[in-house]
């Protein structure tokens, strides 16, 4: 491996010669520069840089669907500092469809976002969302919930709708199955995403100026999340993501799939922790080795009025906050602690959807901010005293620290008190 990970962090550099180089290699548009590692654990800051601009990693990527932001406005993203946020495939795949896509001349346009984009194959909202699913070699055939329609989703169709979609980062159609399944599904759909991938890799007309991320699977199973590492890492893709996580699996299985997948990963190349959005456990994450995550959490829970905060979450339903008239965070600098009370955000829940947007922009400030705190942690070199302040100020009290975590995070020798 050690010749492998020569050439890419050569390929992945930051420096003058890259576009050149692009010409004759047709090196992917990403290079990975990272600025600082943690002495003590695995936690890294990097800047990622990207067609549309660079981003500082950690990184949280807020979800959008359909081009638009629940609850949020590509502008308002753009002022709370947010680099990339996802575009769902499958529901801008189906509606408004690649041909509208194309005659918008790709997503930033269409939604007016001029940061970058990552889109996700598709497959995973399809096996999700539709029950009368069915996946073979070719692809994955579901019926259409807007006409009833069959349809197939091949490796070739989703990288043609990303394509069409011009994110910045494509991710490669992969076998999903539930985090909680064992037996032989779990070693097929592994090998089958690697099937896929060079399926993907063979289908992506943009090369030059979309990354294609490569999804490692295997369960739950330390062999197989091995085997797939050990293959997909020996194709040139710009970047890796650790999949099939997050899915209701015990926690203990859930970090021990990640910090083995970061362990096998190539040093010089991003690594995305697909589904991940609690607090708790993007700073264990980052810890591990993680430099990218998704996850709806943040924006869903918004819109049930659950506000995230350095010590939790508020329910700002609840009667306790009627006559409270401090801000939802009085550290924070979003738009709308800087604008509103708690008390008023209460009473707009009563009448108006204008107070699920009040409190997703809030909480997406939340998610922003907790990672640039995170990375300005790990550049001054205090990052694990960082998780210590973090853990102490989530939890009331040293033994409700979920114990995932804190074993979590002595395998990379940050102890807590
Ligand atoms: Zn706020």
């Amino acid at each position: 491996m050690a010749a492998s990970t020569e050439r890419e962090t050569d390929m992945g550099s930051v420096n003058a010669g890259v576009s050149a180089r692009r010409a004759v290699s047709s090196a992917p548009p990403l290079a990975l520069r990272i600025l600082a590692e943690c002495p003590v654990s695995k936690a890294r800051a990097c800047d990622l840089t990207l067609p549309h601009c660079t981003v500082n990693t950690p990184v949280f990527m807020p979800v959008g669907t359909q081009g638009t932001m629940k609850g949020i406005t590509s502008d308002q993203l753009e002022d709370l500092g947010c680099q990339i946020c996802l575009g769902n495939t499958y529901h801008l795949g189906m509606r408004p469809g690649p041909e509208i896509m194309e005659k918008a001349k790709g997503l930033h346009n269409f939604m007016n976002w001029k940061n970058n984009l990552l889109t996700d194959s598709g497959g995973f909202q399809m096996v999700s969302l539709v029950a009368l699913s069915e996946v073979t070699e070719e692809g994955v055939r579901f019926q259409s919930p807007y006409d009833g329609k069959e349809i197939l989703l091949s490796p070739e169709q989703s990288i043609a709708i990303q394509n069409s979609l011009g994110s910045d980062i494509m991710m490669q159609l992969d076998d999903v199955v539930s985090s909680t399944i064992t037996g032989p599904r779990v070693e097929e759909a592994m090998k089958r995403s690697i099937r896929w991938l060079d399926r993907c890799i063979a289908a992506n007309k943009n090369p030059d100026r979309q990354n294609l991320f490569a999804i490692i699977q295997g369960g739950l199973n330390a062999e197989l999340r091995k085997a797939c590492l050990e293959e997909m890492t020996k194709r040139e893709v710009p970047g890796f993501a650790i999949g099939g996580l997050s899915g209701g699996e015990a926690k203990d299985d859930f970090w021990k799939m990640v910090t083995l997948s970061t362990d096998y990963l190539p040093r010089a190349k991003p690594r995305y922790l697909m589904g991940v959005g609690y607090a708790v456990e993007l700073v264990v994450c980052v810890a591990l080795g993680c430099d990218m995550f998704d996850c709806v959490f943040p924006t869903r829970t918004a819109r049930f009025g659950s506000a995230l905060v350095p010590w939790g979450s508020l329910q700002l339903k609840k009667k306790q906050f009627a006559k409270d008239f401090q801000p939802i965070d009085p550290d924070c600098h979003c738009p709308t602690c800087k604008r509103h009370s708690r008390a008023y955000i209460h009473a707009l829940f009563k009448c108006d959807t204008a107070a699920m947007h009040h409190v997703t922009i809030h909480n997406i400030a939340y998610q922003l901010s907790l990672m640039r705190a995170v990375r300005a942690s790990i550049l001054e070199a205090r990052f694990p005293e960082f998780v210590r302040t973090f853990m102490r100020r989530m939890y009331p009290s040293r033994e409700t620290y979920p114990n995932w975590a804190v074993e979590a995070l002595a395998t990379v020798n940050i102890t807590l008190d």
